[in-house]
């Protein structure tokens, strides 16, 4: 029997390093970057926890994951059980290890990054839900359970609807997700690229969920093929998760340009119709010599760095304010520096400019510096008088943010809406219609997987309440 590792010893050991594909490699590929932890190196972090008693970690998670308890079975070489907690209470641990901003939510709040570094909870969730694909057999399927009567009919196939389905089938309801688009996923398959989140990866969970008895039913658009209204006649709740994925525009001359992509089209030309990616795609896309993507935030970075890996010879960011305030994850503009991506800060575009052949060649930029702070805390860029100059760039991504989409809330009149067309719901996603839940993007604005997730559970509570 091994002796139980003291406090100290476990104070003691540096937290794990995750390896990574070489920046010279996979600037020209779209191989997943980041490895994973080898077994060794995932018990070894997860004997850096010290098992808390007031778990101030589950605090920071949207969706409560019992995460001293996933790492205390991994510290104890117990795989299966860390895989089993995991699971059970994350509908989607692999694809939240590799893309939630842990950071800034569980790891923030970790007692060990006081003094020192957080334990790597993200890494120790990505290493057990890979082992958990990789070791299905062993794990066994969840078994569904009896049904309860119910139909739940859910909006929307991204993280809110997909976790929402995973809880709702597991109490019993039967669940059907209507799917605008011909796959599954939302952002997490159109829009993050395959080198941060692999489509398998992405396509083992929602199989998971289907084993479940989650119905999927792509290609069909509320608002246009059904309506809410007979949606709410054929089901007993509706839970509405479609996203907010309309881009908003620059407002500046030669936005109609060719060369002009808002990021939402960039991406899911390459992500979800493999354009410039598979050989065999037939879907076209402009891969540019130059090319300047517009935003500092995580879709701007995984714009620029498919531009880079399309053969973009000048990939470059231009964002208004300084690089302390971009909202993207300091990983991802860490891997955009390593491959070679040029960031010009306090830079704002006013014009796109053509050679009059109607294609875009350059961007007109204005210099910017940073004044006092704005309603939203951070110091507002101001223009330096006279500073504008021209940058060369033949393919411009608009990747400055994205709204609710009206196709939904359209053809439903009776739906409350706030000023920017999101869909107003309660903390547990209850709508002002009866029956109708709504979370995620569409009510929160453009905002993370798991805090997307986390409505997806909230509103699967309520709506099960709501049931029985
Ligand atoms: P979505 O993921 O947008 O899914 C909505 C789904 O509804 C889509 O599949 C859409 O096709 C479908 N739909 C829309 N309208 C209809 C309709 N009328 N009928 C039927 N279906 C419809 N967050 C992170 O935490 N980490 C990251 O690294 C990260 N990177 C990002 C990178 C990009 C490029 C983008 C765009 C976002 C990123 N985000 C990231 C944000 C995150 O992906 C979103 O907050 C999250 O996906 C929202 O989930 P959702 O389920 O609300 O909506
Ligand atoms: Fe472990 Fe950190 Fe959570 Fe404490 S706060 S239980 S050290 S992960």
């Amino acid at each position: 029997m091994t002796t139980p590792m003291t406090t100290k010893e476990r104070l003691a050991i540096d937290r794990a390093r995750m390896p990574e594909l070489a920046a010279t490699i996979r600037s020209a590929n779209f191989e997943e970057v980041n490895r994973g932890l080898a077994e060794d190196d995932a018990i070894r972090e997860a004997q850096r926890c010290i098992q808390c008693k007031n778990r101030q970690c589950v605090e920071g998670c949207p969706v409560g994951v019992s995460i001293p308890e996933f790492i205390g079975l991994l510290a104890d070489n117990d795989l299966p059980g860390a895989a089993r907690i995991l699971q059970h209470d994350n509908a989607l641990p692999a694809v939240c290890g590799r893309v939630c901003p842990q950071e800034s939510q569980c790891e923030a709040k970790c007692v060990r990054g006081i003094k020192g570094e957080a334990v790597a909870i993200g890494y120790l969730e990505r290493f057990v839900a890979d082992w958990a694909m990789k070791n299905a057999a062993r794990l066994g399927a969840e078994t569904p359970p009896p049904p309860a009567g119910k139909r739940v009919a859910i909006v929307g196939c991204g993280p809110a609807g997909l976790t929402a389905a995973g809880e709702l089938a597991r109490a019993g309801h039967g669940v059907v997700i209507f799917e605008a688009l011909h796959d599954t996923g939302g952002v997490l398959r159109y829009g993050i690229p395959e080198f941060r989140l692999p489509k398998a990866i992405i396509d083992v969970e929602v199989d998971r969920l289907r084993a479940l008895g989650v119905m999927i039913e792509c290609n069909v658009i509320i608002g246009k093929t059904l309506t809410l209204a007979q949606l709410r006649q054929e089901f007993d709740a509706v839970f509405i998760a479609n996203g907010a994925g309309l881009p908003t525009m620059l407002n500046i001359p030669g936005e109609n340009l060719k060369g002009v992509y808002s990021a939402n089209e960039y991406l899911t030309r390459v992500n979800l119709m493999g354009a410039g990616r598979l050989a065999e795609a037939s879907t076209p896309i402009i891969k540019g010599r130059n090319v300047a993507v517009i935003g500092g935030g995580n879709t701007a970075m995984d714009c620029v760095r498919t531009a880079r890996r399309l053969g973009a010879e000048r990939a470059m960011i231009i964002y208004r304010r300084s690089e302390a305030e971009m909202p993207a994850r300091v990983e991802e503009i860490k891997h955009a520096k390593e491959e070679g991506v040029e960031f010009l800060m306090l830079t704002a575009p006013v014009a796109i400019l053509s050679e009059g052949d109607g294609w875009a060649t350059s961007l007109r930029c204005q210099r910017m510096e940073l004044g006092e702070p704005d309603a939203s805390g951070r110091r507002k860029p101001v223009p330096v008088e006279g500073a504008q100059y021209d940058v060369p760039a033949d393919v411009i991504v608009n990747a400055v943010g994205t709204g609710a989409n009206p196709l939904l809330t359209a053809t439903a009149p009776d739906l409350a809406l706030n000023k920017w067309g999101n869909i107003v719901a309660d903390e547990n996603g209850l709508t002002n219609i009866e029956g109708v839940f709504a979370g995620g993007d569409i009510v929160r604005g453009g905002a993370t997987v798991i805090l997307a997730m986390g409505d997806g559970k909230q509103a699967a509570a309520a709506i099960s309440a709501f049931l029985s």
